[in-house]
Order: C-alpha cells, then structure tokens, then sequence
C-alpha cells in the first residue's frame, strides 16, 4: 500500500570525514542523489577487501542529509536537519500530540552531534526547546498557560539512572507501571524549566553526569541510551465557563546506544551481556517503529489526540494484519526497558522519526545501519 502519511520517517545522514580519516586518506564510500533521496553504500576498493564479496547497495529514504561540499544540493547543516522535520514535530507538539525522534548508528557516526550538537552547531534538542519557547513567548494561543518539564535519563542494561542528579550519581531508578499514570520512573527529575537558558543549564548538568558516570563506569556513554524529554503542558481557560482544559504532549529525543555493539560476536563476560541487551533493545525499537508505520498505512493518523493515552488498548489499533509481526501479536513494547518507557510515546497519534547516522567510510556498519534503519520504515 502507498505511503500516504505516514507518521514515521526514516532518515540517514552521513557524517563529515573526521581527522583520523582524513590523514588515513580513507575514500568516501556513500553517494546521495538528493532528488531520488536514495543513499547508494559503494562498496570498498579491491585492496580493502575481505575475502567477503560486497557489492554496493542502495536503500531510499525519506530524506538523505549529505555533510560534504557545503553548496551541493543535498548538503545538511544542523539548522537544515531541524528545519526538515524537527519544526514539522514541534507544531505536532503544540497540536497536543506526542513526537519521538531517535538518533541510531555505530559509536562516531554522528548521534549526539546530531540531537545534541555544540555550542557552536547546536542539534534537535537544543533547537527544539529554543523554538519551543520563543513560540510560548511571540505566539501564544490566548488564555493559556504553558508549562514545561524536562527530564533526562539513560538506559544502561536494562535499568534507568537519572542524568539530572549531581556527582554523576550511578543509582538505578524503579520502573512503574499503574493504571493512572501508565508507565513512569520513580523519582525521575522532573525539572520545570521556564526559559530557554534553563534548558541550557539542565543539558550541561546533564551531559557533565553523563560523562562523570561513564567514567567511573568504564565508558558507558557508548553503550547506553540517553532519553531527553520536554513535557509541555498547555491549560486553556474558558472564558465563559469555570474551566479549564489540559493537553499534554511529550517529545523524547533518544540518542541510542552505539549499534556496534550489538553486532560485535567476540566479547566475552560483561561486554557480551551488554552486547546481548543493546541488540535486544534496539531490535526490539526496530520492530516497534516498524510496526508502527504500518498501522499507519493503512489508518492514517491512527487514533484520536493523546487521549486516550497514545499506546493503550483502542489508541491506533492496527487496520490490517502486520507484515512484520504474526497477526496475533501486539506492538512488542514490553520486549525492552525503552520501548516500554516511551510506549506513551509512540503509537496512536504520535509522530514518530530515525535518524540513521553514518560514518562515510566504514562498509560493514553502515550498512547494517542502512538495513536496519530500511526495515523500521
Ligand atoms: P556518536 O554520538 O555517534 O558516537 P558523535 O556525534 O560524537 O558520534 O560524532 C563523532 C565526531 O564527528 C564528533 O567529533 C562530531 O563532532 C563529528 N561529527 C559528527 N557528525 C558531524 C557532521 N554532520 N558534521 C560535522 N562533524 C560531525
């Protein structure tokens, strides 16, 4: 069936050549024709070939972000990336639907350049809570109050620790699940933030708790998922009755685990568990999002606004029989710690995109990237 509206897009960007590659002279292996927005993997010269056969691959995408030749018309900066679809899910959010945007891709490829960015080149997630707020400040829908909460967490094997509370503190939090409140982390910061530079402060905060607990962890940044969540409330109050009328909408902005390490055969001990549980979670995210378009096929737009909760019973129920998954089976949420935690997220009226990242140079792990970021569309 035709992609009409789909609510799920999948995109790739290739990231620019970083030193290391460059002295190594290592050559380009991806073309991106930005009419077609098909992304072609060319596979390596004979000399650096294994004794593998590999051929050059090509998969088409929503949309393909080149970062080489600033001019070519299909380079990306950050501001572009956003302006591509970034803005597109902040309006969602401010129509009081939920969006989640994810960033996959081998360690280096580009994942946290591209949600989070640099002072100097900032990404999604400083863009979208900056756009955020001058929205809440320059258009403001008459007689509503706006709230903001932010939260940012990680997965790291399976168990959540809060990225917003100081000295890198490497306690797991409780996953919840109750009628009322669906699933939810027990004592996750939930820190109202009332402008855009306390957003700033609440990223530094969290990204420095990031590293310091990596550090004493052995590196885990690499190996966990960060999830940063904007909640905006919006309370319109009628004029001519005493009351008023709430809408919650949630982005979360998910910098995933490096994917390497689920393809890694050789470790042993802990790394194998690790390995073990990042591929369970990813795939088990790929089979979600995969899911998701085709309930979106077949009824656009799925359910009503975010109420009923977005991912419970009645909320998007599939029109037809899934091609990916038996037909008996629901959208396998509970099947990882990530899925389950942004089940409110995704479903029913919820926008949902991938960010597939590449590195323009490694053969093997892009194109696992490309195949899998291929089957979550
Ligand atoms: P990951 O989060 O996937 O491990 P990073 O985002 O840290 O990867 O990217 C690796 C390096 O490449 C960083 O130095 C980053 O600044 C740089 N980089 C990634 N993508 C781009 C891009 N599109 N343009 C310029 N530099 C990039």
């Amino acid at each position: 069936m035709e992609k009409q509206s789909s609510s799920v897009k999948v995109v790739v960007r290739v990231r620019r050549f970083v030193q290391r590659e460059l002295d190594a002279g290592s050559p380009c292996l991806i073309k991106m024709d930005p009419t077609t927005q098909s992304t072609t993997l060319m596979a390596p010269a004979a000399s650096d070939r294994s004794r593998k056969h590999l051929e050059d691959k090509t998969f088409t995408f929503d949309k393909s972000f080149w970062s080489h030749d600033p001019g070519s018309a299909h380079y990306a900066e950050q501001a572009d990336v956003y302006r591509s679809f970034g803005e597109e899910f902040l309006d969602h959010n401010f129509e009081g639907f939920h969006t989640c945007i994810f960033a996959y891709g081998q360690t280096g490829s580009g994942k946290s350049y591209t949600m989070m960015g640099t002072p100097q080149q900032p990404g999604l997630i400083p863009r979208t809570c900056e756009a955020l707020f001058q929205r809440i400040k320059h258009q403001p829908v008459p007689n509503t109050t706006y709230n903001v909460h932010v939260s940012y967490f990680e997965v790291y094997n399976e168990h959540v620790r809060d990225l917003l509370v100081g000295g890198g503190d490497t306690r797991y939090l409780k996953i919840r699940e109750s009628p009322a409140d669906g699933v939810y982390i027990q004592g996750l910061t939930d820190a109202t933030v009332r402008s855009y530079a306390d957003v700033e402060e609440l990223i530094k905060k969290g990204d420095k708790n990031r590293t310091v607990a990596a550090t004493k962890m052995n590196d885990t940044s690499s190996r966990s998922h960060a999830v940063f969540t904007i909640c905006l409330k919006q309370i319109q109050h009628s004029l001519t009755h005493d009351e008023t009328v709430e809408t919650t909408s949630r982005m979360r902005l998910v910098d995933l685990a490096g994917s390497e390490r689920a393809n890694k055969t050789e470790a042993t001990g802990q790394r194998l568990v690790e390995g073990g549980l990042i591929n369970k979670s990813l795939t088990t995210l790929g089979r979600v999002i995969a899911a998701l378009a085709d309930q979106r096929r077949v009824v656009p737009g799925g359910s009503g606004r975010n109420s009923p909760r977005p991912g419970t019973p009645g909320a998007g129920t599939p029109g037809r029989r899934m091609s990916r998954l038996p037909t008996n089976e629901v959208v396998p949420y509970r099947d990882s710690v990530l899925t389950w935690l942004l089940k409110d997220s995704l479903g029913g009226n919820s926008k949902t995109a991938m960010v597939a990242c590449v590195s323009p140079t490694d053969y093997e792990e892009t194109l696992s990237t490309l195949r899998y970021a291929d089957q979550a569309k």
